[in-house]
């Protein structure tokens, strides 16, 4: 069979499993069955396809038609420009995350440009609670690293998952920052954190326990423990505001992901639990609340 055959035939098999994308998710399986670029199948829809890659098209389009998240079949999923390896140990990045990694960018440079750091100031700490695949942490270093001054900031990067720490680590070493990022296996931040963070960003589970099962079936492969958080979504997230004013410097930010329609319910959480900090939230591209900032008062 031609590329053209293989790919109707498959854009077929995934319509009917339901797929809003069959298309594109047809195209880019071929072309990793075939080991090319997608670009290449639209340009030669006439190249005859081997017996291998036909099946080994076969077998990943019936994954898929199971529900199994395209990002873990291909092994990896982009963010922020970069590929992340993916797979069940940890959540696949999101593009609404993405805004978080810009937010903390803005920050880190406006505190290291805006007021002059005298030599021998000690590097800016950041955080990165939750880390799961690493996606934040790692687009972090490698940002800074480009700009040259990754070693003017120190990222500790945690998850409670040690399976997730190691895909993090691995995305590290992958994207050449494992030696920029301490990672750390513990519940949200160490108990004794030495030097507190002036920047801290997480993307703490954040679903509410009872609408986890109605997400897409393909979220139903990703870890549960990555996306459950508790009756109303904000309990993980409420511990973490209980340990700020350990772990937070003075004048510090925390940058939280949050569900669309938690904004109004972070900074009421926040007014409760750290009164005087003033709490904003940033929108997503789609428009919904996506960013609570939290800002230490200096
Ligand atoms: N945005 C994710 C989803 O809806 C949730 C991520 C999270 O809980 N941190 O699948």
């Amino acid at each position: 069979m031609s590329v053209a055959e293989l790919l109707a035939w498959g854009i077929g098999r995934l319509r009917t499993s339901g797929s809003e994308a069959a298309r594109l998710e047809a195209e880019l399986l071929l072309a990793r069955a075939l080991g090319v670029e997608r670009a290449v199948l639209l340009a030669h829809p006439e190249i005859p396809v081997g017996a291998d890659a036909q099946r080994s098209f076969a077998a990943d389009l019936e994954r898929r038609a199971a529900g199994e998240p395209l990002a873990y079949i291909r092994g990896f999923r982009e963010f922020y420009g970069l590929a992340f390896a993916t797979d069940p140990r940890g959540l696949i990045p999101r593009p609404e995350t993405e805004l978080l990694v810009e937010a903390a960018e803005t920050e880190i440079m406006r505190r290291l440009t805006g007021a002059p750091r005298p030599v021998g100031t000690s590097p800016l700490r950041v955080a990165d609670v939750g880390t799961g695949s690493g996606a934040i942490a790692v687009s972090l270093a490698v940002l800074l690293r480009r700009r040259g001054i990754g070693p003017q900031v120190e990222i500790l990067a945690s998850d409670d998952s040690p399976v997730a720490l190691e895909l993090a680590r691995e995305n590290a070493v992958g994207h050449g920052v494992a030696d920029r990022i301490e990672f750390v296996a513990l519940d949200l931040l160490p108990t004794r954190v030495g030097r507190p963070f002036e920047v801290i960003v997480a993307n703490l589970p954040y679903v509410p326990s009872g609408e986890v099962d109605r997400l897409p079936v393909a979220v139903s492969f990703e870890p549960r423990r990555a996306l459950d958080g508790g009756p109303d979504g904000l309990a993980i997230i409420a511990r973490l505001l209980d340990r700020l004013p350990d772990a937070l410097a003075a004048g510090g930010l925390a940058l939280l992901e949050i569900g669309a329609d938690q904004g109004e319910a972070i900074c009421r959480l926040a007014g409760a639990r750290l009164p005087g900090w003033p709490c904003r939230v940033a929108t997503d591209l789609a428009g919904h609340p996506r960013l609570a900032r939290l800002e230490r008062p200096s």
